[in-house]
């Protein structure tokens, strides 16, 4: 009996799934493959590959709903993908196109000998489709966007899927690896619908003002779900829609004016990546490229461990090495100590982001990383140097937050959370909070760092 492929890769969800549809639509029995590739593996990211593991283990109980099943082998697709098509008929394979170099080399040599067709899923335009009227691709955001949102929309048709046609015979699979329940970021596709529709009933219309508040719960928590594509992007997009039609003060129509923004800087990143995969290993920038960074193991594993005696950056680097998830305030916040404060190269921040990241997205975060230093493509001037403590009175004005993530700073009164260095002593022993025992001074001096960093981007 022939049969097709629906390979499955950044797109773990069955509603509104053009690859799924386009396979189905063949009329053949449909084969659900997912492939665990070691290459793509090898590299520890527990919160993340746990988050894929429940996933996998989750959509196959969907497909189970239409009398299929998840088949999962391993092995390096362009091998295991012949196998299969040899061994069950498989006369085409239909699978979401994705833009890492890696993907785009392995798929392209799939499609040398099979009939691999890549359909548009994680992105709302091709990379090929937003250039500039020279056909190069854009290098700065805001003439992106404008082009991005010039180009009109197919109007979003919710697909409806009634069948998963089976194969007769039973194919065998290997377990789905194990995982374990992580209630703050259950992954199943209900539970990305259930967090869209709760973002897009209210919190958008405010998320102007909110957005950049860490201690508030201002932001949507999708990434995880858009990274692995529990949820259609052109769903979330369409929802966001939704809402601005039904904004009904200038307000609220710029919160979610703003949260469609991000949803375009997710495509910027995306397409610079299928544009210049080099951005991986190096910076954008070739004049940023010999910076002399610091080499400091010490002050690294400082930053990692939330242990650099700035609050802010210390609370932030516990949520991710707890959550697997950070703000994307205390993201910009905790990169730009790293490279202006410390000194060290953002690749050191890019690879801890992707090692504990539950969303980690090499688009997104090299995007993100190379924006923060000063090196990437439309990115923040060098000299644009986040003072922790500032940032800190501005985005967790209460404090909150810190006190959330570090206990030992959870009786510092309101006027020294921010900087505890400046407790008099009497007040460490009564808040039982003794500077160097319970918690370190600043690793860095700000105002002597500032200068260090100028004078090295400058040289
Ligand atoms: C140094 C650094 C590293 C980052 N690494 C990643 C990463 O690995 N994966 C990742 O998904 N995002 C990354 N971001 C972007 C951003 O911080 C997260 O997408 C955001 O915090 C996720 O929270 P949310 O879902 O509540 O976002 P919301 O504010 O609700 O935004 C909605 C969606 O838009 C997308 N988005 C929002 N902001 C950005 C942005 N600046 N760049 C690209 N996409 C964006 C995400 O998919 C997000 O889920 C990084 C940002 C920085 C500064």
């Amino acid at each position: 009996m022939n049969t097709v492929i629906w390979w499955i890769r950044r797109d773990l969800r069955i509603q509104n799934n053009p690859s799924l549809q386009a396979a189905i639509n063949t009329g053949l029995p449909v084969i659900p493959l997912f492939i665990l590739d070691p290459h793509l593996l090898q590299n520890p990211a527990p919160a993340r590959h746990n988050f894929l593991f429940a996933a996998l283990m989750h959509l196959d109980e969907n497909i189970q709903i239409f009398k299929n099943h998840l088949v999962i082998r391993e092995g390096n697709p362009t091998e295991v993908i012949p196998e299969m098509v040899l061994a069950y008929n498989v006369q085409a394979i239909f699978a979401e196109e994705d833009y890492s170099p890696y993907a785009i080399q392995r798929d392209a040599q799939i499609q040398k000998e099979l009939p691999l067709y890549l359909i548009v899923g994680n992105v709302i335009h091709h990379p090929e489709l937003v250039l500039k009227s020279d056909s190069s691709p854009y290098r700065v955001f805001t003439p992106f966007r404008k082009a991005w949102q010039a180009i009109p929309k197919s109007t979003f048709q919710p697909m409806r899927i009634t069948s998963i046609y089976s194969p007769v015979e039973m194919i065998s699979s290997l377990p789905i690896p194990l995982s374990k329940a992580d209630p703050s970021f259950p992954a199943t596709e209900q539970e990305a619908h259930k967090r869209l529709n709760q973002f897009t009933q209210d919190p958008i219309f405010h998320y102007q003002q909110t957005r950049d508040r860490i201690d508030l719960d201002g932001t949507s928590t999708l990434s995880p779900y858009l990274r692995f594509g529990l949820l259609s992007i052109s769903e979330a997009f369409h929802s966001a829609q939704t809402a601005l039609q039904l904004a009904s003060t200038q307000t609220e129509q710029q919160g979610v004016q703003t949260w469609i923004m991000e949803l375009i800087w997710r495509e910027f990143y995306l397409h610079t990546l299928y544009h210049f995969p080099f951005v991986l290993k190096t910076a954008f920038q070739p004049k940023r490229r010999a910076i002399l960074w610091r080499k400091s193991l010490k002050d690294l594993e400082a930053w990692k461990n939330g242990q650099t005696g700035y609050p802010i950056i210390d609370a932030c680097m516990r949520q991710l090495n707890d959550l697997g998830w950070m703000h994307n305030r205390g993201r910009m916040i905790v990169a730009s100590f790293l490279v202006k404060d410390l000194l060290i190269n953002w690749q050191e921040g890019e690879a801890w982001f992707m090692h504990r990241l539950v969303d980690g997205d090499p688009a997104a975060n090299n995007g993100g990383w190379q924006w923060s230093a000063g090196v990437g493509l439309d990115a923040a001037p060098y000299f644009r140097i986040f003072n922790p403590v500032l940032q800190s009175k501005k985005f967790d004005p209460g404090g909150d937050f810190i006190r959330r993530w570090l206990p030992e700073l959870s009786g510092v009164p309101q006027n020294f959370i921010h900087e505890p260095w400046l407790m008099p002593v009497e007040v460490q022993s009564r808040v039982n909070c003794i500077l160097e025992r319970d918690y370190p001074l600043p690793i860095v001096d700000h105002q002597l760092a500032k200068k260090r960093v100028i004078a090295a981007f400058k040289q």
